[in-house]
């Protein structure tokens, strides 16, 4: 496959420290500096939610040592920066903050995968017996609520339900910009306030649904109402799809007008120039 060669900061890149992914971060460095990546952000699922694959996965002293070991191995070639994703953080950040120290990390990504009384949207079941249009729309309001009060200084891929629509094989192909138009330009107006990033997800990019999270139209409304603050996230996971849609990624970006994307060390954003 083709391995094209980039100079950007992926965001969101799981090591064999999520139960759900099986590459470790020193062999993830090896393979950044081959592709020469300016950058690796590194994640681990943190998931409270007893109905999610990785509930309980998460091993903080290994994940740390794994990510120490690939700091040395990078040494100042690359940037490594150490992230976790919380999932559900306005549902379950109490007990996560309880576990863990987020001053102990770079950057906090908030994702939504399940909704109470649903399910994982990621999948197919959660769409099973119900319409889906209606499991969007609670996805979106979901999201709404997490931007609102969670500590994150990332929204993870917003919109990935489409992943779980194309499994079922249900219609994905809509607009939910003309569906939803209130509650996707609040959750956006609510991250410009709080100076929560908006990750570009290009993980449906190697998916049936062949689109990313958020779609270019979301990423069109946030950069035209005065959002700046943009990452690029592969969420690499296994071969052979690591880094995978970086390029893309960032053609979109440059097209839809950003000039710079961010990311976060010691929880503070840092700007980096696109064309570099
Ligand atoms: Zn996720
Ligand atoms: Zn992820």
């Amino acid at each position: 496959m083709k391995r094209e060669v980039i100079s950007m900061i992926d965001m969101h890149v799981h090591t064999d420290d999520s139960p759900d992914a099986d590459i470790p971060a020193s062999e993830l460095v090896a393979q950044g500096l081959k592709r020469n990546l300016a950058g690796i952000g590194f994640v681990a699922h943190v998931d409270l939610d007893p109905e999610d694959y990785c509930y309980g996965g998460f091993k903080e002293t290994v994940y740390n040592q794994s990510i120490e070991l690939a700091g040395k191995k990078a040494g100042n070639r690359i940037l490594i920066l150490k992230g976790i994703e919380v999932g559900e953080p306005h549902i379950y950040e109490k007990q996560v903050k309880n576990l863990i120290d987020y001053s102990n990390y770079d950057f906090i990504t908030g994702a939504i995968h399940s909704l109470s009384g649903i399910g994982m949207v990621l999948g197919e079941s959660a769409y099973e017996g119900a319409d889906p249009l209606n499991v969007v729309e609670m996805y979106y309001l979901e999201t709404l609520k997490m931007v609102e009060v969670s500590d994150i200084d990332i929204l993870a891929h917003m919109g990935l339900f489409r992943r779980g629509l194309a499994l079922a094989g249900l219609k994905h192909d809509f607009n939910e910009l003309e569906l939803w138009p209130d509650t996707i330009r609040r959750i956006l107006e609510t991250i410009i306030d709080r100076n929560i990033a908006l990750e570009l997800n290009t993980s449906g990019l190697r998916r049936k649904e062949k689109i990313t999270y958020p779609t270019p139209q979301i990423l069109d409304l946030y950069c035209r109402i005065g959002g700046e603050l943009v990452t690029v996230g592969s969420d690499t996971h296994r071969e052979p799809h690591v880094f995978f849609g970086l390029e893309e990624g960032k053609r979109l970006l440059e097209e839809t007008g950003f000039t710079k994307t961010v990311f976060f060390r010691d929880r503070m954003p840092g700007r980096r120039d696109l064309l570099q």
